[in-house]
């Protein structure tokens, strides 16, 4: 279910993707996790292994509550089983890429893949695990304590006489939500908890090197890791990998990629998963529960000491196809040597720099600063003679548009003006747009009374500047919401301009408009707050 398409719908988005195109590699860590850029690795890895073990217990039937959670969530779980425990499971398995935050907000994702003191949840070494053999075993270390510290948090409900557990059992967890942002969603503690585990063994497979062939002839490969991989390290731009380990591998996060070891991989990742999950959901004492546990470490987990830079990680076949590819991070032998935060660290530079040529131009400098000099001097000479016109009733049709918080819309005004001030009212429509889910919603529907100050500065241009109120109505039901709630609505008109391009019929933008749409105003409000250019025609 890769999601490559591209929505055109809002001018908003084309921005955002291209942003997107410009900064991916940065938000890629490990299998990926499903955004309009990225395939839903780690998604599926967790669904097979779910479809295998089955469930602890037949799942409840879908509440009305839950049902709409996995329609407003942000990414698309229709492929997923319809139940609490699924979604629960889903939900932990993206969780420690997003934390709650936005799975297509690249500032605050930055700052979720790069925390220090986090990188075990993700199977990568710190900064401070140093040195082949001695880097690779603390890390290894502090990855399989979070998986033993979320598999003890996914049983919490454990009980020690019959040894089951209670899925039903919620807890709340932040998640940021289309519209709504990060909201506290009750989720499974046993599957979610669980997601979070699996999360990290399934990275495990894509940031470490493991043995590819069987060390006995037997069915052991894929079993044994060799190497940890740092991701720290590699986008302060001080890797070196003697010392800090092999640097992260982006070609290996994309499940759907062709490389040679994809396929084993992702088999071994799956069955891993399916192992631990097998290991939590079969009913037991703690101690059973713990001996399950080291088992699976003991399977999957362990340590084979001896393979470094030094002798290309004991010659891992993967290792050597990453040098050959061109497609590794870490080596020259072809395509990028440029982790991709530096390239687009460099892209960004380039821009800054040809603004700065431009501005640094004397010649064309001098020409723009003596026609605005000339424009600001005309205006003001007629300024004065606008006083009687464009007074009396009028009648405005205005689209308008967002960027952040993405959104559009089509509306209408009436107002009667004299010399300095106009009164009126307003209505309009305005959908708004999602860019993790690419989702488009019916918004909400605004309408209330404005006033504008009116200043004219020729005689068929006035500035204008107001205030709009009134009732902000959902159009669409939200998590925790229902269509048709009213909440209220504001608008800041900071500064916008009037052109009467004829006598009677005028241009109007308005170019520094916030817009707040708050439909729901019990408990935490429901604000989807707009800075808007808006594009009218005034008769
Ligand atoms: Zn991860």
């Amino acid at each position: 279910m890769g999601k490559g398409r591209a929505a055109g719908a809002s001018g908003g988005f084309a921005l955002v993707a291209a942003a997107g195109a410009l900064l991916s590699p940065s938000a890629a860590s490990a299998w990926q996790v499903s955004d309009p850029i990225h395939h839903n690795c780690h998604e599926r890895i967790s669904a097979a292994a779910l479809d295998r073990v089955k469930y602890v217990q037949p799942p409840p039937v879908l509440s009305g509550d839950d049902a709409a959670l996995r329609d407003g969530l942000q990414f698309d779980a229709r492929g997923y089983d319809a139940n609490i425990y699924a979604m629960s499971f889903i939900i932990g398995t993206r969780w420690p890429d997003s934390q709650g935050e936005p799975s297509f907000d690249f500032y605050k994702l930055s700052n979720v893949h790069n925390a220090p003191g986090d990188q075990g949840a993700h199977c990568l070494r710190e900064e401070t695990d140093i040195g082949a053999e001695t880097g690779d075993t603390h890390a290894l270390a502090t990855c399989r304590a979070q998986i033993t510290t979320l598999y003890w948090q996914a049983l919490a409900t454990l009980d020690p006489t019959t040894g089951a557990v209670d899925p039903d059992e919620r807890t709340l967890q932040p998640e940021y939500l289309p519209f709504l942002g990060k909201t506290q969603i009750p989720v499974s503690g046993f599957y979610f908890f669980a997601g979070r585990a699996v999360h990290a063994v399934q990275d495990s497979f894509t940031h470490t090197y493991r043995r590819m062939d069987s060390a006995d002839g037997g069915s052991d490969a894929g079993h044994a890791i060799t190497s940890v991989f740092n991701w720290v390290s590699q986008v302060r731009g001080d890797l070196v990998e003697a010392v800090n380990g092999h640097g992260h591998e982006q070609i290996l996060d994309d499940c759907e990629d062709d490389n040679p070891s994809n396929a084993d991989r992702l088999g071994w990742a799956t069955d891993a998963t399916s192992e631990l999950l097998a290991a939590l959901t079969t009913p037991g004492a703690a101690a059973d529960r713990q001996a399950r546990l080291d088992a699976f470490f003991a399977n999957w987990m362990t340590y084979e000491a001896g393979c470094s830079i030094e002798n290309e990680y004991c010659n891992n076949p993967v290792q050597a196809w990453l040098r050959a590819s061109g497609k590794s991070m870490n080596y020259d032998s072809g395509g990028c040597t440029l982790a991709g935060p530096m390239r687009a660290g460099l892209g960004a530079l380039a821009i800054a720099a040809a603004g700065l040529a431009w501005v640094m131009s004397r010649r064309r400098r001098r020409r723009v600063v003596a026609s605005l000099a000339f424009t600001i001097v005309g205006l003001g000479a007629s300024a004065a003679r606008a006083d009687d016109e464009h007074r009396g009733w009028r009648a405005e049709a205005r689209a308008s548009l967002s960027v952040q918080n993405p959104a559009y819309a089509f509306g209408g005004a009436g107002a009667y003006a004299w010399r300095r001030f106009e009164v009126g009212g307003f209505a309009e429509l305005n959908p708004w747009y999602d860019a993790n889910r690419e989702m488009m919603s019916l918004g909400s529907t605004n309408f209330g009374v404005l006033a504008h100050y009116l200043h004219s500065i020729r005689p068929d241009v006035r500035l204008r500047v107001g205030l709009g109120l009134g009732l902000s109505v959902l159009n669409q039901d939200l998590p925790g919401t229902s269509a048709g709630n009213v909440g209220i609505y504001a608008n800041v008109r900071l500064l916008g301009i009037v052109w009467y391009f004829t006598d009677r019929t005028a241009l109007t933008i308005d170019a520094f408009d916030l817009a707040l749409p708050t439909p729901q105003l019990r408990g935490w409000p429901v604000m989807y707050a707009q800075h808007r250019i808006s594009v009218g025609l005034s008769f």
